[in-house]
């Protein structure tokens, strides 16, 4: 009897550890896992809970990004300005930066302070922008020098022309060294510019059109004209050179068509420190009858005057012709003859304009 209920517990033993062990293989095996995810899904499709790409569509501006420098820093020059612009992008368009609407407030010609500004839509219609800073500094002035003894600066507008050889031939004759200030008039002359600088002259900038209508039209009409005959000389002698004249002279009266214009460009070309030279001697040579008129007016415009600047062109075979008597009547008075450099002494008119 005792036997048997040993036996029995033994059983009830057994069965118990079968019914641990398949309790645990059900948690351990992956069927098992399966199974109870299985068995969850019929209840979550079941609740109304939100889908898992719920986030919604948000349209995003574009974005912009200025190239170069904030706030962009110049010195006040004759070249237009040169925007280094600006990258635009878009997350659904990609890459804006073609379509950028550039708005340039910027005066090149003299100091102060300007903007660009920048503007991009996208094709949603969303729109970014964005502003540059541009400081337009004033390059430093030469300083004029007075000349130690009475000078005389012979100058010779509106050339090379055909009379530049002979010119240049004369003024070697006597080792006198004088001033040009060219234009680009007479296309079949305008390579004697490089022999007028290897000659030891000074070449300086006149005009390249000397057309009053077109180059006081505007500041920009005048930088653009000015830009090409200064591109000619540096091509033509290596330099590049910042004296001037301007064609009629600071005191011209025929630009008023554009009231102030004067007054602008010399305050610009002070900006750029560029120097600009009128003149004390005129030889009246555009109206003279003969040779002897522009000795007898230029050779009493110089008596007395510690520094002469004095005017005459090129394309005038008569005024050239007076200038032998010219230097000879100089040297023999005291007078050294020099070509004009950026310290010398401009001689500058009153401003009519
Ligand atoms: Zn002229």
């Amino acid at each position: 009897m005792r036997e048997k209920k040993r036996n029995i517990a033994l059983i009830a033993i057994s069965f118990t550890a079968l019914i641990c062990l398949l309790a645990m293989a059900r948690l351990q095996s992956p069927a098992a896992v399966q199974t109870s995810a299985a068995e969850t899904v019929p209840t979550a499709t079941a609740s109304p809970s939100p889908t898992p790409t719920a986030t919604p569509y948000a349209p995003e501006a574009p974005e912009l990004r200025v190239r170069g420098e904030d706030p962009l820093i110049l010195t006040a020059a004759p070249e237009p300005y040169a925007d280094p612009g600006c990258e635009a992008w878009d997350s659904l368009d990609g890459d804006l930066s073609d379509r950028v609407e550039v708005s340039v407030e910027v005066d090149p010609y003299r100091a102060g302070e300007g903007s660009v500004s920048y503007t991009v839509t996208d094709s949603e219609g969303l729109s970014a922008s964005a502003v540059r800073r541009v400081i337009v500094e004033a390059a430093p002035v030469p300083a004029v020098e007075e000349p130690a003894q009475p000078v005389v600066y012979l100058t010779f507008d509106d050339g090379p022309s055909v009379n530049t050889p002979r010119l240049l031939d004369i003024l070697d004759q006597y080792g006198v060294q004088a001033t040009w200030f060219v234009t680009l008039t007479h296309p079949e002359s305008t390579e004697l510019i490089a022999e007028i600088a290897n000659r030891g002259h000074t070449v300086a900038i006149h005009s390249a059109s000397h057309d009053y209508q077109r180059i006081y039209a505007s500041e920009e009409a005048f930088f653009t004209d000015l830009l090409e005959v200064q591109d000619t000389i540096h091509q033509l002698t290596g330099t590049r050179p910042t004296m001037l004249r301007f064609p009629g002279g600071s005191s011209n009266t025929v630009s008023r068509f554009n009231p102030g214009i004067m007054t602008r460009l010399a305050q610009c070309l002070n900006d750029m420190g560029y120097v600009y030279f009128d003149w004390n001697v005129s030889s009246s040579d555009t109206v003279a009858k003969n040779t002897a008129a522009v000795r007898d007016k230029i050779i009493g415009g110089i008596s007395g005057n510690s520094a002469s600047v004095v005017l005459q062109h090129d394309t005038i075979g008569l005024s050239v012709e007076a200038v032998p008597a010219i230097i000879e009547w100089g040297l023999n008075n005291g007078y050294i003859f020099l070509p004009l450099d950026e310290h010398s002494p401009t001689a500058h008119h009153g401003i009519a304009n």
